[in-house]
């Protein structure tokens, strides 16, 4: 029996169209599998499905650069990026995974020029590199310039290149549609597509796919003050847990020292990278004594606690725009930074600072804070990017669904990611993701593009009557007070609950105090919410609500994880388990909805965990 609502079957449906999305959609098109299905006369169907136009995704704003060891600029090499990576994490990281990270790293980079990637150059014509935080020559014996950048642009470049080279491709596109349900079979064993939504047209789709890989990116918009743009609700993750999945280590959520001040836009690591201190109240550069050695660049969750410590002593300063408001910002100093330079080097740092705060930092003082910058966990994927879950002794993959990018969690972040890194996780697994469904399609060539199990069509059809049904009762529902409560308002509470009860540090008080609203009140609120529009096109507070709820389902499992975990290490310092303890704390959290999180072992191969000096 054919299910009556599925109107396409797919090979590969990727949903997202960040670095990741089309770095699989690449990976699949330009493998030897696709070639060769292909010449045997087969067309392989791939469908890329975005809320956003592919060109608007967050990556596209990443600034700073990208890692890998092209020792362009100096004596540089994998094994000391493999190093780093694994200390960055402080030693949560699944070594086999970051290995392959750094080595892998100049052939990623290497392949994104040639795709077009117009990098910055050194005067004899290699890719240009600077310094980045915790990126270091000789096992941490000094600072090495390892990040390649494009002046401070290089999400731009990354993301027009990969989608002008899919647009090469042919690949198919399904703009403004949402994502709602990931359907996988009752076992949770195999996947049979996703339930999206057409905001143009106002209808569901049901799609079959034999493979799915999800690149939905981050969750910043857990927090109130963020460097992620709107879309960021971790719609990915959440549509893994609703789908009954787990997730892995999803307690660590990166903090970026440098968030312009009260607005939580994103000030580069390049911005110190290129020279800029930070400075207290009393006009002190601080860091020296947090971080010998690295100072300024020390990792970033280092930073920001350094400067969570000096506004918690009384040395911050306010936002020279509120005067009057909370001394909770340090000083960024760039002033040391010879101002033609900086205009080459930062543009876009620079045009920040001027638009949103009115001042120039060839001069003034900039007002900074940290700011929820990057989620370190996500959906567990290994490193082909096969989603697996975890029954506290092995990992079962689920067939036929993959995952990559912010979104994932292949664990080469740990608990703290280092900077440059994830445009390389993005590009790298993102492309190791693409090829591995490649090759599944092509063991199968008769297969391609022909139905799938019908079994698995009909959990589909299921999923779409639901969710027919969830979007009649919102319009029908619809509230046409303007005074009723939004979306909106309940993201807004929610990310203030979680910044209050999680950001930078915690104990178990404030986590405890978080999880009584987010499990009572928002939960609550998040169910109950109802369009004022009852317009099926275009109507953006249905989506809205869909971001809202899984923004809740999201925080319910990050406090839940961060709750269990009682120790501290990277960016999560919990006050009250102050140091890192690996004797019972070395392992992973795998947290899935309504439960206590399962622990999984670390993958330890030949850097045994050791002290973290910056
Ligand atoms: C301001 C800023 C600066 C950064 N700078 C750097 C840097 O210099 N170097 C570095 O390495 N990293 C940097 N990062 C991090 C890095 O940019 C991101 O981690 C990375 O780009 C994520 O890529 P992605 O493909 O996973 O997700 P994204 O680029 O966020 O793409 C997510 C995609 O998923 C789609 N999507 C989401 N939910 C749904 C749904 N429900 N239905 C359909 N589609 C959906 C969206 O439309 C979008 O296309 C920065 C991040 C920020 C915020």
């Amino acid at each position: 029996m054919t299910p009556k609502h599925i109107e396409e079957q797919y090979d590969a449906v990727i949903v997202g169209a960040g670095a990741a999305g089309l770095s699989a959609a690449l990976g699949f098109h330009r493998s030897d599998a696709a070639r060769a299905l292909r010449d045997a006369g087969v067309e392989p169907k791939v469908l890329v499905i975005s809320k956003l136009q592919p060109l608007r995704s967050h990556t596209g704003s990443a600034e700073g650069g990208i890692a890998a060891s092209l020792a362009d600029m100096e004596p540089d090499d994998w094994r000391w990026h493999y190093y780093d990576t694994v200390k960055g994490g402080d030693w949560l990281v699944d070594q086999d995974a970051a290995r392959l990270l750094a080595e892998d790293a100049p052939m990623t980079v290497i392949n994104l020029e040639r795709s077009g990637v117009a990098f910055s150059r050194t005067d004899d014509g290699r890719i240009a590199q600077r310094r980045f935080g915790g990126h270091t020559a000789d096992f941490g014996a000094q600072p090495v310039k390892r990040a390649a950048y494009s002046a401070d642009r290089i999400g731009h470049q990354i993301l027009h290149t990969l989608w002008q080279q899919c647009v090469h491709y042919g690949v198919d596109f399904a703009d403004e549609w949402y994502v709602t349900d990931l359907v996988l079979d009752e076992t949770l064993t195999r996947a049979a597509g996703v339930i999206a939504f057409d905001t143009h047209a106002g209808v569901t789709h049901a799609i079959a796919a034999r493979n799915t890989i999800l690149a939905t990116g981050g969750a910043g918009r857990l927090f109130h003050t963020t460097s992620n743009s709107h879309d960021l609700t971790g719609d990915g993750m959440a549509l893994a847990l609703d789908a009954g999945l787990q997730l892995e280590d999803i307690e660590f959520v990166q903090f970026h020292p440098t968030g312009l001040a009260h607005t939580g836009i994103l000030l580069s690591e390049a911005s110190r990278g290129e020279g800029g201190v930070l400075r207290n109240a009393d006009g002190e550069a601080f860091m020296a004594s947090y971080a010998p050695g690295h100072a300024d660049l020390a990792a970033r969750d280092v930073v920001s606690r350094a400067i969570r410590s000096e506004t918690d002593a009384g040395r911050g300063v306010a936002d020279p725009r509120d005067p009057d408001g909370a001394k909770d910002c340090v000083w960024l100093d760039m002033t040391g930074i010879d101002p033609e330079h900086m205009r080459r080097a930062l543009p876009q740092v620079v045009e920040t600072i001027e638009d949103y705060a009115g001042l120039d930092p060839t001069k003034d003082l900039v007002p900074v804070k940290p700011t929820a910058h990057y989620t370190m966990g996500g959906i567990p994927v290994t490193t082909d990017g096969e989603v697996y879950v975890w029954d506290g002794a092995d990992r079962n993959v689920v067939e036929g669904l993959y995952a990559a990018g912010e979104c994932s969690c292949v664990s080469v972040h740990g608990a703290n990611r280092l900077g440059g890194n994830s445009l390389l996780d993005a590009c790298l697994f993102g492309t190791r993701a693409g090829q591995a469904v490649a090759e599944r399609v092509g063991q199968d060539p008769v297969a391609a593009g022909t139905p799938a199990d019908p079994a698995l069509g009909e959990a589909l059809d299921a999923a779409k009557t639901a969710r027919d049904a969830d979007i009649d009762a919102l319009l029908a529902g619809a509230a046409k007070d303007a005074d009723g409560d939004n979306a909106y308002r309940v993201m807004a509470d929610l990310s203030e609950t979680m910044e209050r009860g999680v950001a930078v540090l915690c104990d178990a008080g404030s986590i405890a105090q978080a999880q009584v609203v987010v499990d009572g009140p928002l939960a609550e609120r998040a169910r109950r919410l109802r369009p004022h529009s009852d317009a099926r096109t275009f109507n953006q507070e249905l989506t809205a609500i869909w971001e809202a709820r899984h923004l809740v389902r999201l925080a319910e499992a990050v406090l839940a994880a961060t709750d269990a975990r009682h120790e501290s290490r990277g960016s999560l310092k919990r006050t009250d388990f102050p140091e890192r303890d690996d004797a019972t704390c070395l392992n992973h959290s795998m947290t899935a909805a309504g439960a206590a999180p399962l622990r999984q072992p670390v993958h330890i191969v030949d850097i045994e965990p050791g002290a973290r000096s910056y």
